[in-house]
């Protein structure tokens, strides 16, 4: 086995390579935090596209650790931000070791932690909040898993801390998503006996940049900025859970997997962007306002402007991107969507 397919982490689900060679101690983080979770399905697995769920349980996907660099630091944010609640570290801790027995079904040691940590640090403990906790439900005989950031339960409100890249905040289909995943979450926490009536996203932008926040309105205004959410209802979450639960077991039933959305490729639009040519040079860069959606738009700005004379205007047409097939997919490699997409791409070059 060459060096650089060399398993790092014992994982069931993926192998993870370091080809780019990264230090030991960065390869021993990432495989560390490489959270599974349980049931039949997780929360993020059900909202999202059936055929990547499938191909990651039919083929064990090959992923490098340079892959998990930005999720392994929003772990690392998470616990910062965990530990924030507590003034002494040494109470979370203990608050985690006995989440990890009671994982492990040692229940009567996992109270006995507790009722000692109440009573040792019982100035340190804020009872209203609920940190990371693993919540599941039954649903058409699929157990449904999920782990929430943060529940503040005299408030009533589900918080999520997302360590994120101000494209992700500016691309609003993510909205919608993180609106169905909190949803959900707050479906489960009223199953299990909670009232919640507020939820927001606590982001916090790995790229910020205070030069563009000052040239667009849609870039965030800070580098951290919470979002309230508008959750859906108990009722509507609840149909919207079964019907997704409908969707994956009958693709797991029937092995037919159904090709991803456009939504589920994170495919971008269609652009024309329009370039001047100097003295017969394209320029690298599109004029400023030269980006366009439609050829028809493209073609109507540029003959509102007035090149220099010896100056040309030409638009170029740049097709539609999808981006999670090309740079984030683990399992592009199975999939037939993504080889006809490419075969798609050569044809038109
Ligand atoms: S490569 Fe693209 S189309 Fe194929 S499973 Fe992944 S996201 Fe879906």
């Amino acid at each position: 086995m060459s060096e650089d397919k060399k398993p790092l982490a014992p994982n069931k689900k993926l192998e993870l390579t370091n080809k780019n060679n990264l230090p030991d101690i960065i390869c021993k983080a990432v495989s560390l935090d490489l959270y599974t979770g349980f049931g039949d399905i997780s929360v993020t697995s059900l909202i999202d596209s059936p055929k990547v769920r499938m191909l990651k349980k039919m083929h064990k996907p090959q992923q490098d650790v340079s892959d998990f660099l930005w999720t392994t630091l929003g772990s690392a944010m998470h616990q910062v931000l965990e530990f924030a609640e507590y003034d002494q570290f040494e109470v979370k801790a203990l608050k985690q070791a006995q989440d990890i027995l009671s994982r492990h079904g040692s229940d009567k040691v996992a109270d006995w932690l507790g009722k000692y940590i109440d009573a040792k640090f019982s100035d340190s403990i804020n009872n209203d909040i609920i940190q990371e906790k693993r919540l599941s439900i039954e649903v058409n005989g699929w157990t449904v898993s999920g782990q929430f950031d943060r529940f503040n339960v005299a408030e009533k409100l589900l918080s999520d801390f997302k360590m994120t890249s101000a494209y992700s905040y500016m691309h609003k289909e993510n909205h919608v998503k993180y609106v169905k995943q909190l949803s959900i979450y707050a479906y489960m926490l009223r199953e299990h006996g909670f009232e919640v009536d507020l939820a927001e996203i606590i982001f916090l932008f790995r790229d910020w940049s205070q030069m563009a926040s000052k040239r667009s309105k849609d870039y965030p205004p800070t580098q951290a900025l919470a979002m309230p959410l508008e959750l859906m209802s108990h009722e509507e979450t609840e149909a919207f859970i079964k019907k997704r639960v409908a969707i994956h077991q009958e693709v797991q039933e029937s092995g037919v997997l159904p090709d991803c959305s456009n939504n589920e490729m994170w495919t971008t639009a269609d652009q024309y962007k329009i370039y001047k040519k100097v003295k017969g040079v394209l320029q690298k860069r599109c004029i400023s306002g030269g980006i366009h959606s439609s050829y028809e738009s493209a073609l109507s700005h540029k003959s509102k402007i007035q090149p220099g004379t010896l100056d040309e205007l030409v638009i170029k047409y740049f097709p539609a991107e999808r981006k999670r097939c090309s740079f984030y997919c683990p399992v592009k490699e199975h999939c037939d969507q993504y080889k006809k997409y490419l075969e798609m791409i050569n044809e038109n070059n």
